[in-house]
């Protein structure tokens, strides 16, 4: 593929400063909080990357407690994703569900978070019982709410409980004071409501880059896909932006607790903060890789410019790209939803980071659009985006071209309070069950859900939002869906269930792994569910060609979920590691791992805690925390092998004409995978002959990695794994895989 080159005359003239304001009635709103409880604290700032106090909230009973971060808490969790799974495994039993009060959301910014002198180090990990799952969601969010959390002196924040009213959790890091509040009037939306709020409790227009918000929206309140939006504020287009929490429905969750918002307060934001072992070798190496980006973004990704939007021509170029629910890989109409575009559409004239020190920017916004549907209609907003994901979820795999839609449907989504991949992967499914018969006007209460028909999508969404119609039980996600039209006897069922993009209950992010044997495994055999953060292999597997054998696919899906997991667990964000490479990287020993940015984060997290680990340990923390995750699964009823199976979609062609058209490749792969002649066989014949194919080697990849994990055959780690990880200091978790092993 050629490298696209910027033309900074084709740049759309927006004024990033303006927009729709909503602070009119912020001082009634102020004046209706009631304040339900007030205690005071010590704040302190972190010491080698800790503050060691985890705060406590019950917002049920109002109780506000510190507890102490212990050293074994460090040594086997480490932080982020690690803390949460371990505070939500000792407040919930295995027959908790996700919306009783024990249930938790916990969250945690990790030791090396809040760094300043290193790209994507703002990151903070939520954990929560899933809606959507029953088992634990982690989910890697940007904005500002994690650094200032621990600036303000605490390691993870632990809500538990149900409010019988909507509440606010303030915590001011600055003056030591937590405070609970009624919030009976605050607006619901998180565009408007986190705006609203910055300027509530920023003590003045200086102070508006020290306030983070956490909400959600509408939609969150009526359906099991509410996602969070972390605030941070834009000093250049002085309004709040967000980050997202996005997966598992964990906004569904804040608002079941009835938390209308979180807000913190923290200190001037310095490079020393984290009061870290070794500040020199942070700076060095935050230098180093900052020329990096200079140097090389403008040849490699264009990150800066693009945003991560800026795969989806090479996703379609590679017939990667969802298109019509997965079906397939590539579309005629890409080119206008792809980086070409977004390029012109996003300001360029501003730097885009979701936290400070990110040279990698890649957080773009698309200013200055003006909405045509929806509560909203004729407002001018700023879209957070749009990001790959949504591009080709909201865009290419619903058959959405039309790039101002897809911008409205985008910032629908986050105001709403809803996950972009989860949404567009359910209307996706959607439309193809309107195409195939299974949905008609009639079902969907009159909603034509035919593809590319982005007014009737948006309809669903703001029926999604007001908890009306067919929105309602879109809303429901895929696999309740799934049910809900089998229940009804509206198709057949196999058709259902091969269509409907979803392992575990959550859906598929958004790339075709249909010709990649590795990511088929890359979604499926992971902990929360089918999203790329776990593994992404892709393009080792089917473009490189990297991964030939049953070994080194299984040698990657052990690797590979480990070393991302270690980005949760230290508040790290995925993209500065791989998306930009050093420029002789192609030279160097594995090149696929990127060895010099694994040494970078080896140094980090040595400089910032003062334990010095190798890249080995590094891969040993991550498996502790993962380990730990999947026999938490197990307790919890899921985490066997019957759980990880995958939707045939995702394996092999459900269709004639999703067969038909690849069917050269398809008739090759019978000749040479399985030795015989598709010359004189019907489509649905050789279409059965790959199912038998494709699904018997999905079975020998489950072997292989499990074996590669320590795991037994069914997915249950074993006791020698557990203890070589350390595990076995926890009885409970001993007790969950012996009832598993026979
Ligand atoms: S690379 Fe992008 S998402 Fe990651 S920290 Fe930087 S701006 Fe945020």
């Amino acid at each position: 593929m050629s490298q696209l080159v910027f033309d900074p005359s084709k740049v759309m003239d927006i004024d990033y400063t303006q927009r729709t304001e909503y602070l009119e009635g912020l001082e009634a709103i102020k004046a209706a909080h009631k304040v339900l409880k007030e205690i005071t604290y010590a704040p302190s700032l972190p010491d080698k990357g800790y503050t060691n106090r985890t705060l406590y909230v019950n917002v049920g009973t109002h109780e506000i407690t510190e507890k102490p971060v212990t050293q074994q808490m460090k040594d086997v969790f480490i932080g982020g994703r690690g803390f949460g799974l371990y505070h939500l495994w000792n407040a919930v039993k295995p027959t908790t569900r996700w919306n009783d009060p024990e249930n938790e959301i916990v969250i945690s910014p990790g030791p090396v978070a809040g760094i300043t002198q290193y790209a994507g180090t703002g990151k903070s990990l939520v954990v929560s019982l899933s809606p959507q799952t029953d088992i634990p969601i982690d989910s890697n969010v940007g904005g500002f709410y994690g650094p200032l959390l621990k600036f303000s002196g605490f390691d993870a924040l632990e809500l538990q409980g149900k409010s019988d009213k909507d509440i606010i959790l303030f915590i001011d890091g600055v003056k030591g004071i937590i405070r609970i509040e009624e919030a009976p009037t605050d607006p619901v939306d998180s565009h408007v409501l986190a705006e609203v709020l910055t300027h509530m409790y920023a003590e003045n227009e200086k102070d508006l880059p020290n306030i983070s918000v956490v909400s959600t929206g509408a939609a969150a309140e009526h359906s099991l896909i509410g996602m969070l939006n972390f605030s941070f504020y834009d000093r250049r287009r002085k309004c709040v932006r967000f980050k997202q929490a996005g997966r598992g429905g964990i906004g569904t969750v804040f608002r079941d607790k009835r938390i209308r918002a979180l807000v913190v307060r923290g200190p001037k934001v310095a490079g020393d903060l984290n009061h870290p072992a070794d500040p020199e070798t942070i700076a060095k190496t935050g230098i180093k890789y900052h020329k990096e980006i200079r140097e090389n973004d403008g040849t490699q990704c264009m990150m800066r410019r693009n945003g991560t939007a800026h795969i989806v021509e090479i996703m379609d170029a590679y017939d990667l790209l969802p298109v019509h629910n997965f079906q397939f890989g590539s579309h005629p109409d890409v080119h206008k939803i792809d980086s070409s575009y977004w390029q012109q559409r996003c300001t360029q004239h501003t730097v885009d980071g979701c936290w400070y020190g990110c040279s990698m920017a890649c957080a773009k916004g698309a200013d200055g659009l003006v909405l045509r549907t929806g509560p909203y209609k004729g407002h001018m907003v700023t879209v957070d985006g749009p990001e790959y994901e949504n591009a080709a979820g909201l865009g290419s795999n619903c058959g959405v071209f039309d790039p101002d839609y897809l911008l409205e449907l985008n910032f629908y989504c986050d105001t709403y309070g809803i996950c972009t991949i989860t949404y567009g992967t359910l209307t996706a499914f959607v439309m193809e069950c309107y195409q195939r018969g299974i949905l008609n006007k009639e079902r969907t209460g009159g909603l034509e859900m035919t593809w590319g028909n982005a007014e009737a999508d948006l309809e669903m969404m703001h029926q999604m939002a007001r908890g009306e119609g067919f929105g309602k039980i879109a809303g429901l996600g895929v696999k309740k869906m799934k049910e809900h039209f089998i229940k009804n006897g509206w198709g057949d069922p196999q058709l259902i269930n091969d269509i409907g993009m979803e392992n575990k209950g959550l859906e598929y992010s958004q790339y075709m792994s249909k010709e990649s044997l590795a990511q088929q495994g890359g979604y499926a055999l992971t902990n929360k569910g089918p999203q790329h953060d776990e593994a992404w292999l892709i393009f080792m597997d089917m473009v490189n060609k990297q991964l030939p054998t049953f070994e080194d696919k299984a040698e990657a899906l052990y690797y590979f979920p480990l070393f991302r997991t270690w980005f949760g667990l230290n508040g790290f964000c995925k993209l500065p590691w791989n998306d930009v490479v050093p420029a002789d990287n192609a030279s160097q020993p594995e090149p696929h791992k990127v060895p010099e940015h694994v040494q970078n984060y080896v140094d980090l997290f040595s400089a910032t805690t003062g334990i010095k680990i190798t890249k080995e340990d590094l891969i040993l923390q991550s498996a502790k925390v993962y380990n730990f995750q999947r026999v938490f699964n197990i307790r919890m009823g899921k985490g066997l092998r019957l759980h990880d199976a995958a939707p045939y979609r995702s394996l092999g062609p459900v269709t004639k004409e999703e067969y038909e058209s690849r069917a050269e490749r398809y008739d090759q792969q019978i000749v040479t995978e399985m030795g015989l002649d598709p010359a004189g066989k019907t489509t649905e014949e050789k279409m059965a002959l790959h199912r038998e194919w494709r699904t018997g080697r999905f079975s020998k990849l489950m072997d292989s990695v499990y074996t590669r994990r320590g795991w037994t055959l069914d997915g249950v780690p074993t006791l020698e794994r557990l203890k070589e990880l350390g595990l076995d200091a926890f009885p409970e978790v001993v007790d969950v895989v012996k009832q598993h092993l026979s």
